[in-house]
């Protein structure tokens, strides 16, 4: 008999389906016009239906089949019976079939040691952690829609992604799985990925990776000619993230939502770093992300190139910021302004 697959290649093998499932939410929901917008901080902190349809699908999935892993979604909702037609079973056979790293071979749901002397076995929880973003761009999602249902675009309903700006590129589904604090496998949905290549094209995309297997779902490619672009917030900005953009003496300059947007431009060659020096972003926005990012020899850290981690107990805000890049991280750090550095303490 065929030994069963690693613990963590089943985990990716069910965030990827999860992703999916995640992915066709998330386009219902804009097709319905029906957003049901919710103000979390302020106006730039925004939950939709989206948002909290997709983080009970994930999270009511991943804990059915994975009940001893700790999941955390960044929406705070109310503890209700999630519907049937939210839970995912399914599995990746493409990822099942890939073999699992020897460094995380053994990895387990459950930790069980042996205390000898008092003859017990004492159980632990996994030291596997899963980080959700049910929709990673809410802002960008928002706009896009309000854009979509306005008098002018209303008249064609049956092309429901005219959205222009390419806002609609912006929005992700995240979900990161880390293990000992660090993140270690990232599963990336596109939902809108195609939109604007017309009916033929097939709608949305899956980028997943795993440290030490490397990353699949798109074509790894690097900025031509050197070039530094750097991609930045456009809904986020303050002082302090523009000083630092300008100190990076960027060839240009590219302002886009979400962290997994982000990152995707680094992986495919549209931008050679991504720099927000400032709090905003939380575990959830990078996990995913840092891992696959990682997972192609890229390096994601705080302004100060110190290592975000990922345990079950860690503070949720990356408050030093997000430095990011797939190759010459250490070019970027050596340009960050002192009072950048200041302004952000690492804890
Ligand atoms: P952005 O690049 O602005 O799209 O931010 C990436 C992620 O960090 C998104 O999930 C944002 O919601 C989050 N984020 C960044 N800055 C802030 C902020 N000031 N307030 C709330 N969320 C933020
Ligand atoms: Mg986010
Ligand atoms: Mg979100």
């Amino acid at each position: 008999m065929a030994n069963r697959p690693a613990v963590l290649m089943q985990l990716v093998a069910s965030a990827y389906a999860v992703a999916e499932k995640a992915g066709t939410i998330v386009q219902k929901v804009l097709q319905s016009g029906e957003l049901g917008i919710v103000e979390k901080s302020g106006a730039n902190d925004l939950q939709t239906l989206a948002d909290r349809l997709v983080q009970k699908s994930i999270c009511a999935s991943l804990s059915k089949s994975f009940p001893k892993v700790t999941i955390i979604g960044e929406e705070e909702l109310p503890a209700e019976a999630v519907e049937e037609d939210l839970i995912e079973n399914g599995q990746s056979s493409l990822i099942l079939q890939k073999s699992c790293p020897d460094q995380y071979a053994s990895l387990k749901e459950e930790e069980v040691k042996r205390n000898r002397k008092q003859n017990m076995v004492i159980f632990h929880l996994s030291q596997l952690v899963v980080w959700v973003d049910p929709l990673d761009g809410t802002k960008e999602y928002t706009e896009a829609a309000r854009v979509l249902y306005s008098p002018v675009y209303i008249q064609k309903p049956e092309q429901p992604y005219r959205a222009p700006n390419r806002l609609l590129d912006h929005v992700t589904v995240l979900i990161g799985i880390a293990y000992g604090g660090t993140a270690i496998a990232g599963v990336i949905n596109q939902p809108f990925y195609n939109y604007q290549m017309g009916a033929g094209a097939s709608l949305g995309r899956t980028l997943w990776g795993v440290l030490g297997l490397g990353a699949f779902g798109f074509q790894l490619q690097e900025v031509p000619d050197g070039k530094r672009i750097i991609t930045t917030t456009r809904s986020h900005s303050n002082k302090l993230v523009i000083d630092a953009v300008q100190a990076m003496e960027p060839h240009d300059v590219i302002r886009v939502g979400g962290a997994g947007n982000k990152i995707i431009q680094l992986v495919e060659g549209k931008a050679s770093a991504y720099v927000f020096a400032s709090p905003g972003c939380k575990k959830w926005d990078t996990c995913a992300p840092e891992a696959i990012l990682h997972a192609v020899g890229g390096k994601l850290t705080d302004m100060h190139g110190n290592a975000y981690t990922y345990d079950a107990n860690v503070k949720h805000m990356n408050s030093a910021g997000v430095l990011a890049a797939l190759r010459n991280h250490e070019y970027y750090l050596s340009r960050v302004p002192q009072a950048v550095l200041q302004a952000l303490p690492s804890n």
